[in-house]
């Protein structure tokens, strides 16, 4: 029989409906100085179609029409059975992973781009302002922005912007406008320059920065979007494990007993896991590994509590595992999966033991990238290698136990724009970072006082 690598889905086999995990798990409020936060508490930030989705407690919410064709610009993503990596690993698992390297910016991060753009045209938004670490949700907003025909403003922290000028380009191509972050554009900015010229920024003041340059702008047709963390976020990525059903039953396998994704903010983490999650809450046993840096490990070391979501303290309080709102992590070559937070709904999860997080050091992601590279083909992003190690210590875990497991991880980008990172790992200039124990405390101090969720 001839090896099916790719499994592929029609158009019309696309998911016609997300899923919303907030149906099934329940997360504490946002906190705000007055108590839970209701949804015009987000007027000026979000446009109401939107906020109205991030408390929204349906299971099945449609994907209107429209969105649905700017999906299909490069959707229903294929998956790829791993079998040039299986047969170096010399595994009896069986590696399947989704591969959503192939949108127009590279990365998972269209699939809520495109959605978000489009709510936002239908609300009237002229323009959207946002953060972006890596350069890779700047790019993808700027994109779907230029789809639906509105403005992208994009706050870069800047050591990304230094270190990938590519993504400001790709930007810019598409009509986006790119800043450095910190920037003497606000007053968060200017605020945190005074104090440390010479800071790295972090998604953390970015964030900031750009919440306060579309609540400020009086016209009010300027808002604001995020990339990860918030539910609407979440819901838009289910795209993508929904897909992955679909592909595991044309090749007959049954629910994986392994689900892997890296996670900065938890967004294509989540994407692939948590159509599956409630399979598990059902009863079905699988391991879902969210993974991260060993030098931000918010969802290994840090504390589930209520913390703000960016540094300057303008968003409500969120329960999530959080390092603390003004932690500046390592400036390792995973951008995207340097923030001290972590999805609301993914840290609820992994508090109800739905999941169990790995954290894995800078190197053996690297090695597992250019293993991957060498078989698979791809060259993954920096992120993306933190799940593909994962995946590899599970392959060989299932090849020592002698099991045929099924491994499922999220391939969430390429790494076409971050050769620079591969450049220092092939030059030895990289080094594995640990993050004290007494620098985690430190850093955690800033909350004290805070309500507990
Ligand atoms: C942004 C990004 C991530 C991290 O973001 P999440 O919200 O945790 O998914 C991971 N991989 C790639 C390729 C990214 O661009």
């Amino acid at each position: 029989m001839t090896k099916i690598r790719k499994i592929v889905l029609t158009e019309d086999e696309m998911p016609k409906q997300w899923y919303n995990l907030a149906a099934d798990i329940h997360c504490p409020p946002f906190m705000g100085p007055d108590g839970p936060v209701p949804p015009e508490g987000w007027e000026k930030v979000f446009p109401m179609n939107l906020v109205e989705q991030e408390y929204s407690t349906q299971r099945w919410i449609d994907i209107p029409d429209g969105i649905r064709e700017l999906l299909t610009r490069w959707r229903p993503a294929p998956m790829h059975r791993a079998y040039a990596l299986e047969e170096a690993l010399g595994t009896p698992a069986r590696i399947y992973y989704k591969n959503e390297s192939l949108s127009p910016a590279g990365s998972h991060k269209p699939n809520t781009a495109v959605a978000q753009a489009w709510y936002n045209k239908e609300f009237g938004t002229k323009k959207l302002t946002t953060e972006t670490g890596a350069g890779q949700w700047g790019s993808a907003l700027s994109f779907a922005c230029s789809l639906v025909g509105i403005e992208a403003k994009v706050f870069m922290v800047r050591i990304s912007f230094d270190q990938k000028p590519f993504r400001k380009l790709m930007m810019q191509t598409w009509g986006g406008t790119c800043i450095a972050s910190p920037s003497m554009e606000t007053q968060a900015g200017r605020d945190i320059l005074a104090k440390f010229p010479d800071t790295p920024g972090s998604l953390g003041i970015a964030i900031s920065e750009a919440i306060e340059a579309a609540v400020s702008d009086p016209s009010g047709e300027t808002k604001y979007s995020l990339g990860s963390v918030l539910n609407h976020v979440m819901l838009h990525q289910s795209i993508i494990g929904l897909e992955a059903k679909k592909q595991l039953e044309k090749v007959g396998e049954k629910t994986p007993d392994v689900i892997i994704g890296c996670a900065g903010g938890g967004s294509n983490f989540a994407g692939l896991a948590f159509p599956f999650v409630s399979d598990k809450m059902h009863g079905a046993e699988i391991d879902i590994i969210p993974v991260e840096p060993y030098s931000c490990p918010t969802l290994t070391q840090a504390p589930y509590v209520y913390d703000h979501g960016d540094t300057a303290k303008m968003t409500p309080l969120l329960a999530m595992h959080s390092l603390g709102h003004a932690f500046v992590p390592p400036p390792i070559h995973a951008g995207g999966l340097r923030y001290h937070g972590m999805a609301p709904l993914v840290s609820k999860a992994v508090q109800e033991g739905l999941m169990t997080p790995r954290a894995i050091h800078q190197l053996e992601c690297y090695e597992a990238g250019l293993l991957f590279a060498k078989t698979e083909g791809i060259i993954p992003a920096p992120e993306t290698t933190h799940a593909i190690a994962a995946a590899i210590q599970e392959a060989k875990k299932a090849k020592e136990e002698g099991k045929e497991k099924v491994i499922l991880f999220n391939f969430s980008g390429h790494g076409l724009m971050d050769l620079v990172g591969y450049d220092k790992y092939l030059s030895g200039q990289l080094t594995d970072y640990n993050l004290p124990q007494s620098e985690i405390e430190k850093n955690l101090e800033v909350l004290k006082g805070y309500p507990q969720p």
